[in-house]
């Protein structure tokens, strides 16, 4: 029988919920339990998909194809588990199900409500995480606020799950602000009081405040909040602002919080298995140089719509002892007379990632041109794999109208095209080609290199493809398809062998990059850029 633990947020949003609830599931796992993850969200839409990246930041996919809240790209980073389509829930997916089942049928004869129904379907999405994933324990993020209109029924639901299942299977984190007041020069409780209050006045009393502060809050503060809260002192955690988001976990495992939950579900307090995550702080507090790696994008306002790449590239510095610097490169203002030479004069690696639609295209298409000619390192990602075989294309192979039918449907050189079983595709959301798929790698490659292995499995998020037609001219111009999708005879990864270093691939490896394990291509682009 799974036990579960909630995070809620109050005061104010942007806490760090997603971090917290991660890493309390890292310590978890660290004292020997099996751990699952789950995020609620209270929009409307069914996922994240068809949102604006700059409004909404990164959509996280998962191995399932399931396109998921960026939260999802963290929990899988803290706790190195692969999660599924029940790990990411939203406002939109509960009504869609709920009104699917009424017009079925299957609540003949009720009137259908939020409450029970809305609740159940929600309750429903807990337990059955509860039941499929085979973990001990299931931690559940809710997003938003406690007060948001939007969140009510998710409250509600965890009321219930909170008097269904009682303190022995569930406990309840809740993160608040504990802001400090110039002038005064203190820290303040009351903020905190008043999101206890409005979370008690939904009928749920939390077992652990997690308490976000410029520095540590005072034994008397904590006391105060003890006493307001119906709080345990131990159980007031301080969270105090870090440099590197990775410390968290340590930060609360000196605090005990895993030891207070599995004490409170009667579990066994395991030896903590946490020095490789120590080893990982000591790494990253004491790297020796610097790189800088140019990141050409269309959402660049809005770095948390690159999230898992900018992680990625960490990730590989930490193993190759280097901190990696972004240069954030609006690619719409490269399209305008820009000096391509300054923007990229301390730049050691070009990176373009993923993207939809026209605009910028240009802007990545001139860095690509700039990475090729000037042997600067080069990692595309997806779009960036699709905007490299333009280029070639345009710029090597002399086809000189090449691009793809995503920017102009009618253009006489389709290089990228709409995938054949896209053709038929009405709907837009939930549609693309997502999640695993294999990939067959080439003998003597860059890829073949990096990954040693003859097939791969990584995750996809894009419509377009490279057309086939163009694959002989491409080659006789220098170049490699070195990773092949046999099944349906799609070309996943590119590479140019007479450059320093330049590989582009369809899929996203950003996603399965870990901190103390380095995804093969931001490995060996970190390594090429650093040399
Ligand atoms: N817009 C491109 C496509 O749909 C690339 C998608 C992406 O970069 N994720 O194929």
């Amino acid at each position: 029988m799974a036990k579960y633990v909630f995070v809620t947020g109050g005061v104010v949003s942007g806490l760090g919920k997603g971090i917290t609830a991660s890493s309390i599931a890292l310590l978890l796992k660290a004292r020997g339990y099996k751990v699952f993850m789950q995020k609620f969200d209270p929009y409307i839409n069914v996922d994240p998909g068809t949102m604006n990246p700059i409004q909404h930041g990164e959509v996280f996919v998962t191995y399932d194809g399931c396109e998921t809240d960026l939260d999802l790209g963290h929990y899988e980073r803290f706790i190195d588990e692969e999660l599924n389509y029940t790990s990411n829930i939203t406002s939109g997916k509960i009504y869609k199900s709920v009104i699917d089942k009424e017009r079925h049928g299957d609540y003949l004869g009720a009137t259908v409500q939020v409450v029970p129904h809305i609740t159940n379907e929600i309750k429903n999405k807990v337990y059955e995480a509860g039941n499929t994933s085979g973990a001990n324990i299931i931690i559940t993020e809710i997003g938003g606020t406690v007060g948001d209109i939007e969140s009510q029924c998710f409250l509600e639901a965890i009321r219930q799950i909170q008097y269904e299942k009682g303190q022995s299977d569930t406990f309840f984190v809740h993160c608040t602000l504990i802001p400090y007041i110039y002038g005064s020069n203190e820290l303040k409780t009351k903020p905190t009081q008043n999101s206890v209050r409005d979370l008690r006045n939904l009928g749920i009393r939390p077992d652990a405040l997690v308490c976000r502060a410029p520095f540590n809050t005072t034994q008397a503060m904590k006391e105060k909040l003890s006493m307001f809260c119906n709080v345990p002192v131990e159980n007031i955690i301080d969270s105090v602002d870090v440099k590197n988001i990775y410390d968290i976990p340590i930060n609360y495992y000196e605090q005990k919080i895993d030891e207070i939950i599995l004490k409170q579900f009667g579990l066994d307090v395991r030896e903590a298995n946490i020095d490789y995550w120590k080893k990982l702080i000591k790494t990253v507090d004491n790297l020796k140089n610097e790189i800088e790696i140019s990141l050409v994008g269309k959402y660049t306002e809005l770095h948390d719509a690159y999230i898992s790449v900018v992680e990625s590239l960490h990730h590989a510095g930490y193993k190759h002892n280097v901190k990696v610097n972004i240069n954030w490169v609006d690619s719409e203002q490269l399209e305008k007379d820009a000096d391509l030479k300054e923007v990229f004069k301390n730049s050691k690696g070009i990176i373009v990632p993923g993207g939809f639609g026209s605009r910028g295209i240009e802007g990545m298409i001139k860095a690509i041109t700039y990475a090729r000619e000037n042997n600067i390192p080069y990692l595309g990602l997806c779009l960036g794999m699709q905007l490299s075989v333009i280029e070639f294309a345009r710029n090597v192979c002399g086809i000189k109208d090449a691009n793809s039918t995503e920017f102009n449907p009618i253009c006489e050189n389709p290089i990228i095209d709409l995938m054949s079983d896209q053709k038929s595709v009405v709907n837009m959301g939930g549609t693309l080609r997502l999640g695993n798929y294999e990939c067959s790698l080439l003998k003597d490659t860059l890829a073949y290199a990096d990954y040693k292995k003859d097939k791969i499995l990584e995750r996809h998020r894009h419509r377009y493809e490279f057309n086939n037609k163009y694959k002989d001219v491409l080659e006789k111009h220098g170049m490699v398809f070195s990773g092949m999708n046999e099944q349906a005879n799609l070309v996943e990864i590119i590479e140019l062998p007479k450059h320093k270093h330049f590989i582009a691939c369809q899929f996203h490896p950003e996603f399965k990059s870990r901190p103390t394990k380095p995804h093969p291509l931001f490995d060996s682009f970190i390594k090429a850029s650093k040399n």
